[in-house]
């Protein structure tokens, strides 16, 4: 019934593996997280039963949802929340969030050192602007993010894990690759400037319309919807 998806997720692998011969990349460095916001239960239990592992929600309560409705059926399953986050939402964040993508304010974090109920530190990426014309203007500018991170680095609930980027929806792809490059850029000498331990950030940049691009630029996360479970039920 949903071969499709089967068949989407092999391509989008086998392209993966191309591009990162042909950029000189690791492919098992690359991580795809397949978007499953406002997409059918079942859809994400093909996926997994294809070995789709990580999975990103935007809305907390659908994504509470999902993981009721799944309990513990689907083990090792990695859940990413990738959109904004409400502070007054803080309180919902448990051990069952794998990763939060979507920190954007030390006020956020705050929240989260206050509210969140984890019996192991929270993975975080901060949302780092990718472009500052973008009229979405989402994720924050790099002297917010060095204090952001700095605090981060101090928290006992939170870890540093890396960085998301949202590109803009509509651009040139030279315009384009020059954000991405200038992105990664960024993320990495705000990695750089921590006690990483030699360990590399995470760098989630790349959805279904761009991931080529993002990776080229070297992104190491992408973050794919439709191009694996089709169009969304809702938006
Ligand atoms: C919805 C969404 C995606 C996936 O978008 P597609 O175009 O369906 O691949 C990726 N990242 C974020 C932050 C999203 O909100």
């Amino acid at each position: 019934m949903n071969n499709y998806i089967e068949c989407n997720l092999n391509n989008i692998k086998k392209n993966i593996y191309e591009l990162s011969i042909k950029y000189k990349r690791n492919f098992s460095d690359i991580t795809i997280v397949a978007v499953s916001k406002y997409q059918e239960y079942e859809k994400i239990n093909t996926a997994y039963s294809y070995g789709q592992i990580d999975f990103g929600e935007n809305y907390i309560q659908e994504w509470q949802e999902k993981v009721n409705f799944f309990q513990d059926n689907l083990p090792n399953l990695n859940w990413h929340i990738i959109g904004n986050l409400q502070k007054n939402k803080a309180k919902y964040l448990t051990d069952k969030v794998y990763c939060l993508q979507s920190l954007d304010s030390v006020e956020l974090a705050k929240e989260i050192e206050k509210k969140g109920k984890f019996e192991k530190k929270l993975k975080v990426l901060i949302q780092l602007q990718v472009d500052k014309n973008d009229q979405n203007k989402s994720g924050i500018s790099i002297e917010q993010a060095q204090i952001l991170r700095d605090y981060i680095c101090k928290s006992s609930k939170i870890s540093f894990a890396g960085f998301m980027g949202i590109g803009p929806l509509n651009a040139e792809t030279s315009k384009r690759k020059d954000l991405y490059y200038s992105f990664i850029q960024n993320a990495k000498t705000l990695w750089n400037e921590t006690d990483s331990n030699n360990l590399q950030p995470i760098l989630s940049l790349g959805m279904s319309s761009d991931y080529e691009e993002a990776l080229e630029c070297g992104s190491n996360m992408l973050r794919i919807g439709t191009a694996i479970f089709g169009a969304r039920n809702k938006l």
